[in-house]
């Protein structure tokens, strides 16, 4: 079995690793090559952490396994991340544990792949303002990965929490583009782009401040409850998701489809558009929404491709199992 520490995770995968990786499994989910299994995610009553698996298979790859981990608060006290998880991959062949893989980084990364892959296949291509809502741990993934899928020449921004916000303006330094905080009604007036990644029970940005042609990856909501953006909204939008049975129960549309405004036959797994299946934006004025709500199967894509680095480079550390 090999090891591969989530300290050697920063050296092996590139972000452009990270967004081949989960376009590749979409695709693959899409044509049914793949599929994950029901996730489980529970209070366990203590510590006040939340603990659960996400895990799949993609017989396409043969990536077999799981992510274990959760959040736990206390953990920034401790000089910990909060949110901890590990992948468990096992060999489709034999069922035999093939390697253990720090799940931390990587659930940054694949979670910006998969809101960039959002904006490479179904925003407009003449998108110049991308538009930040959050300002968290992931918020800086987030930017570093759309950037790299249109030519955008301004990043503006909003944080419910406003003392968060030079997060979001030192990566935007970093990546050459001018940052100015906005309010809601200007964020939705003027992006084209706009990426919701926070972890609010109410809908910040509402309906009527979005214009036409927007499009949309929220990525926050993954939990029965959440809300980024108001049900109207997601009404309006074209909506696409990694998974449907996920975007309806705990993702971004699970309010517009408990109000009878969405239903799952109208939601677009972004795999059908990957392979052709869906034309994905038909109009320079519809607003299209990636429901991002993270899936399994992601997180074994990455980990899988984290591994193969691993060993063609030495780093994976082999034990005896
Ligand atoms: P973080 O704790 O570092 O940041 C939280 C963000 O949410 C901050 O911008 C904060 O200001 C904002 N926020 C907190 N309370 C709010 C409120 N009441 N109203 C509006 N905004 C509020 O977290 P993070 O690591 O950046 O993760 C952000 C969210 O993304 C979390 O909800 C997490 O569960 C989710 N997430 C989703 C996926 C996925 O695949 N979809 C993957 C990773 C994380």
């Amino acid at each position: 079995m090999f090891i591969v520490p989530e300290a050697a995770i920063g050296g092996l995968i590139t972000p452009e690793a990270s967004f081949d990786a989960v376009e590749a499994v979409f695709a693959a989910m899409s044509s049914g090559k793949a599929y994950n299994f029901p996730v489980i995610r529970e209070a366990i009553g203590h510590g006040d952490a939340l603990y659960g698996f996400k895990s799949g298979f993609d017989r396409e790859s043969l990536a077999l396994g799981l992510k274990s981990g959760g959040y736990w608060p206390g953990n920034a006290a401790k000089g910990l991340t909060n949110h901890q998880s590990t992948v468990i991959l096992f060999d489709a062949d034999t069922g035999r544990v093939k390697a253990l893989v720090g799940g931390n980084l990587l659930t940054a990364l694949r979670t910006a792949a998969a809101s960039a892959v959002s904006i490479k296949h179904l925003a407009r291509k003449d998108s110049k303002v991308l538009g930040m809502i959050g300002a968290g741990h992931q918020s800086a993934f987030q930017m570093r990965a759309a950037v790299k899928q249109r030519d955008f020449e301004k990043v503006i921004g909003w944080n419910f929490h406003p003392e968060m916000l030079p997060r979001l303006a030192e990566t935007a330094e970093e990546l050459g583009l001018p940052f100015e905080a906005v309010d809601l009604d200007r964020l939705g007036a003027e992006a084209d782009v706009i990426v919701s990644i926070t972890s609010s029970f109410d809908a910040i940005l509402k309906d009527a401040q979005v214009k036409d042609g927007t499009h949309l990856a929220c990525m926050g909501t993954d939990t029965k409850g959440k809300q980024e953006v108001e049900a109207a909204l997601v009404a309006r939008a074209t909506v696409f998701t990694d998974e449907v049975a996920q975007s309806t129960t705990i993702g971004e549309a699970q309010h517009a489809v408990a109000q009878g405004l969405k239903q799952a036959g109208d939601i677009v797994e972004i795999g059908a558009v990957i392979n052709g299946d869906h034309p994905g934006r038909s109009s320079d004025g519809e607003i299209t929404l990636f429901d991002g709500t993270g899936v399994g199967l992601q997180d074994l894509a990455v980990a899988q491709a984290v591994l193969d680095l691993a060993i063609e480079r030495g780093v994976a550390q082999d034990v005896a199992f």
